[in-house]
């Protein structure tokens, strides 16, 4: 429960917000001096090059945004009207709206506890459960990579494709090989908020020309080439404009160090919350390299003051000795800092209520399921929804890279603050 007193943040302190360098305005500057203003021009085409080759596709088609990305792989992955699609439930919306745009039904795949991505054994279960699925949807949340491996690996067995959403996880690594190389197709994105960002804009990845060329004509109307506007496909207006491209261009060269700096702020939290009832959002250390994009703890089950959940508020009740996502959050902003819960599941948020749920016990259906009713502990004595369980104990905390090493240091005592 938070005793002490802080002095607040004189600067807003944010969970993660653009870092320019110089560099964007003079690309921007750049296709203004030449009048290359409209989705054509040097700035995309070095975005594309420099895309493919920092991920190591062959093929990335600069798009509007990386929820424009999604939704062309989805067509590119074949998801058609009445399909089930298996999507990881925890993870932002826009991983899984494209699925809806495209008339096919989510079914909801439960996330594990060793790095917070889709299970694999509850995806089997769901291919046990909709042997029709022909498409997998997975996110790699925080710029921590999943269990890629045995992911695609179950999707190569069932024959399903896999669209690999690494919007959040630009520049981490599973197994020395980049994530959003391993998909059917990736995704990633430049919002304002991610590692690097052009304000907005995202990129479609794969290693297939074919598909590479069909997305292209998809993003700019379905054009055919002829002399007038012909057309035998739906189109999209999805291009990257050459102006944002300009700043994704010049973001480029320091995405290295925006992940060296993103990486001393979570060993910095860790470090400080040595002797604190939490722990950091874990990663598989000997297999993976997170990007760190935004740090996030988890407060040990016994170390959970009462907390409750309605669809638009939250109440507490302070105790000694313990704290709760709540207290944390509202204490961090009392002091003008950002922090913001974690990713509240798909399967528990209203629009998705009538979606089934798989975990690895089997399957559930939207909100109803055991965690959220009773708190019915599974097999091995944890929760069955482990996505419920996380949303429930986790938080993500200031995260900028230009926070200063004090201003961090007063973040992890205000923390410290809310346990005593
Ligand atoms: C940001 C984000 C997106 C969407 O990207 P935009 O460029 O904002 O459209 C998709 N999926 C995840 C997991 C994201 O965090």
């Amino acid at each position: 429960m938070n005793t002490r007193e802080f002095k607040p943040f004189e600067h807003k302190l944010w969970l993660s917000s653009p870092t320019m360098h110089g560099e964007e305005l003079a690309y921007m500057k750049e296709a203004y001096d030449t009048n290359w203003m409209s989705t054509v021009g040097a700035n995309i085409n070095e975005v594309e090059r420099l895309t493919s080759e920092t991920v190591g596709c062959k093929y990335a088609v600069a798009l509007s945004c990386g929820t424009a990305a999604l939704h062309l792989a989805m067509k590119v992955a074949g998801v058609k009207p009445g399909m089930h699609v298996l999507c990881s439930s925890q993870t932002f919306s826009a991983s899984i709206n494209p699925v809806v745009y495209e008339g096919s039904i989510p079914v909801f795949v439960d996330s594990e506890y060793d790095t917070w991505n889709m299970d694999p054994v509850a995806l089997e279960k769901a291919f046990e459960l909709y042997p029709d699925a022909k498409v997998v949807v997975v996110a790699h949340l925080y710029g921590t990579p999943g269990k890629i491996d045995e992911i695609k690996s179950i999707c190569d067995r069932h024959e399903a494709a896999l669209v690999e959403d690494a919007a959040e996880s630009l520049g981490a690594t599973y197994k020395g090989k980049m994530t959003g190389s391993f998909g059917t197709v990736g995704v990633c994105s430049f919002n304002g908020n991610k590692i690097i960002t052009g304000s907005s804009g995202g990129c479609l990845l794969t290693d297939d020309l074919e598909v590479a060329n069909k997305v292209r004509k998809w993003s700019t109307q379905s054009r055919e080439n002829a002399p007038w506007y012909q057309h035998e496909e739906i189109g999209y207006n999805y291009r990257m404009s050459n102006v944002i491209a300009g700043v994704v261009r010049g973001q480029f060269p320091h995405l290295e160090e925006h992940i060296a700096q993103k990486s001393a702020i979570y060993e910095r939290y860790k470090e400080g919350f040595k002797g604190l009832p939490v722990k950091m959002n874990p990663y598989d250390e000997i297999n993976s390299v997170p990007n760190f994009w935004l740090s996030c703890l988890i407060i040990d089950e016994d170390a959970m003051c009462k907390q409750v959940r309605g669809e638009q508020e939250a109440l507490y009740i302070g105790e000694y000795g313990k704290s709760c996502p709540t207290e944390i959050l509202e204490t961090l902003a009392k002091y003008n800092a950002e922090g913001r819960p974690i990713w509240k599941p798909m399967h528990m948020q209203p629009i998705f209520r009538n979606n089934a749920f798989v975990t690895r016990e089997g399957e559930g259906r939207g909100r109803t399921n055991a965690y959220i009713a009773g708190g019915k502990l599974g097999r091995d004595r944890r929760p069955i929804d482990v996505g419920a369980d996380i949303f429930n104990r986790g938080l993500c905390l200031p995260s900028d890279n230009k926070m200063t090493v004090e201003e961090q240091e007063r973040v992890i005592e205000i923390v410290k603050s809310c346990f005593e």
